[in-house]
C-alpha cells in the first residue's frame, strides 16, 4: 500500500532523505520496564518488562502491522513512539530527529508530525464537547489558524472523513461508534501528519463498519501521503492494510516480513500457530489446514520464561530454546524470524494455491 504523491520542488532536507529510501521511523532496542511494587513505602519487587528490545523501521507511505496477543506489548510500543510513556532503555528516531527523550516541552512542536488514532471511540471523545471543539482542538493548542479558519477546516475534514460539515456543533452521543471513529480521524487529520499510529483502530466497530473505516484509512494515506503504524490482534485486518507486519511475543518482536511472505510463509512457529486460527470463509480451503492449537496462557511479562520467550508453548522447543535467546535472523531478504529451528518455506506450487485463502476485512481472529 505504499505510495507517494509527486514531492514538491525543492523538498526540505527530511523530504529528501525520504526519496532516498530511508524510514520516517527508526525503532532501536526499545524498551518499557513497568517497576512492580508493594508496601507503604512502594519497596520495588519486580519489573514488567512490557517490550523489551524492540527494533523496526517504517519507511515513508508505508503501513506497519504490529499484532499479537493481548500483553504481547504492542499497545505499549506505540504510546512510547507518541511519547505518552517515557521509554526505559533504547531508542526512537523520528524524521531523522532522535526523540527518545525529549521533554514534553520539545516534543510540542512534534505532536503535529506524530499523532495516534484510539481503540475505543466512545471514551475517546470528550462528551462535553462538541465535534467541532474535538476537531479543532489541535489546531487551537497548536496555534496554526485563527477561529474562522478553524471551524472552515474542522467542516472540511468532517466532509472528507464521510461526516456531514453541518453536524460541527453536534456532541458525540449524537453519533454511532463508526461515526464516533470517523471524528477522531478528522481530529487526527487536523495537523496534516506524516505519521499515524492507529491503535486497534476498528476493534471496537461491527463488522459492517470495520470495512469502511480501513478503506477510509486507505483513502486518506493516499490523499496525504500518511505514514502507518497499525496495532491490531485481528489477523485478517493487518493482512488487509499492511505492507510489511511484525509480529510481537511477550515483549520482543518474534517474526518480522511484507505482508505476502509473513501470511503465505509464516516462519516462526508462534506466527504459524496464530495464523492456523484465522477462519477461512472457504470451506475447500478449510478443510486442507491443519489447525494448531497452542498450550497453556501467554507467561506473565513480570517472569518471562528465559532465552527463547515461546518455548514453554512451542512443540518444537529442544534444550538450546531454554538456554539460548534466538537472534531476529534474516532468512530471506527483508523476512526476519527469531528462532533456533524456524519452519521451512512452502514449497512454490503450494505458496501459490494459498492466494484464495485472504480473510475480508472485518473477519475476527480468535488471537485476543
Ligand atoms: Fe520454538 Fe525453539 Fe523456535 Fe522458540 S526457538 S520458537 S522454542 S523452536
Amino acid at each position: 500500500m505504499s505510495r507517494r504523491n509527486g514531492a514538491a520542488a525543492g523538498p526540505p532536507d527530511g523530504e529528501r532523505r525520504m526519496e532516498r529510501g530511508e524510514p520516517l521511523l527508526s525503532v532501536e532496542g526499545l524498551e518499557k520496564h513497568f517497576p512492580v511494587t508493594r508496601g507503604l513505602f512502594k519497596r520495588q519487587v519486580g519489573v514488567v518488562r512490557a517490550v523489551d528490545g524492540v527494533t523496526f523501521d517504517v519507511r515513508k507511505g508505508e503501513t506497519l502491522g504490529l499484532v499479537g496477543e493481548s500483553g504481547c506489548g504492542k499497545t505499549t510500543t506505540g504510546r512510547l513512539i507518541t511519547r505518552l510513556l517515557e521509554p526505559t532503555g533504547g531508542r526512537i528516531v523520528f524524521d531523522g530527529r532522535d526523540i527518545t527523550h525529549l521533554s514534553q516541552r520539545a516534543m510540542r512542536p512534534l505532536r503535529r508530525d506524530i499523532q495516534m488514532i484510539f481503540q475505543d471511540p466512545y471514551s475517546s471523545l470528550n462528551p462535553r464537547h462538541t465535534v467541532g471543539a474535538i476537531v479543532g482542538a489541535p489546531l487551537r493548542i497548536q496555534k496554526v489558524a485563527t477561529e474562522k479558519g478553524i471551524k472552515a477546516t474542522v467542516q472540511e475534514l468532517l466532509e472528507r472523513v464521510g461526516l456531514n460539515p453541518e453536524h460541527y456543533n453536534r456532541y458525540p452521543h449524537e453519533f454511532s461508534g463508526g461515526q464516533r471513529q470517523r471524528i477522531g480521524i478528522a481530529r487526527t487529520l487536523a495537523l496534516r501528519p506524516k505519521l499515524i499510529i492507529a491503535d486497534e483502530p476498528v476493534s471496537a466497530l461491527d463488522v459492517s463498519i470495520q470495512a469502511q473505516v480501513i478503506n477510509l484509512l486507505e483513502d486518506l494515506q493516499r490523499e496525504f501521503d500518511l505514514t502507518y503504524v497499525v496495532i491490531a490482534h485481528d489477523l485478517s485486518v493487518v493482512r488487509h492494510i499492511s505492507d510489511r507486519v511484525a509480529v510481537m511475543y511477550l515483549g520482543k518482536i518474534v517474526e518480522m516480513a511484507d505482508r505476502k511472505s509473513l501470511y503465505e510463509s509464516p516462519r516462526h512457529p508462534y506466527t504459524k500457530a496464530l495464523l492456523s486460527a484465522v477462519p477461512i470463509p472457504d470451506p475447500r480451503h478449510r478443510e486442507r489446514r491443519e489447525r494448531i492449537r497452542l498450550q497453556g496462557d501467554v507467561p506473565s511479562p513480570l517472569n518471562p520464561p528465559p532465552a527463547c520467550r515461546f518455548h514453554t508453548r512451542c512443540w518444537k522447543a529442544q534444550e538450546v530454546c531454554r538456554t539460548a535467546e534466538p537472534p531476529l535472523a534474516e532468512l530471506a531478504p527483508g523476512h526476519r524470524v527469531a528462532c533456533h529451528f524456524p519452519e521451512e518455506p512452502p514449497a512454490p506450487a503450494r505458496a501459490g494455491g494459498r492466494e484464495g485463502q485472504e480473510n475480508a476485512p472485518g473477519t475476527t481472529s480468535p488471537v485476543s
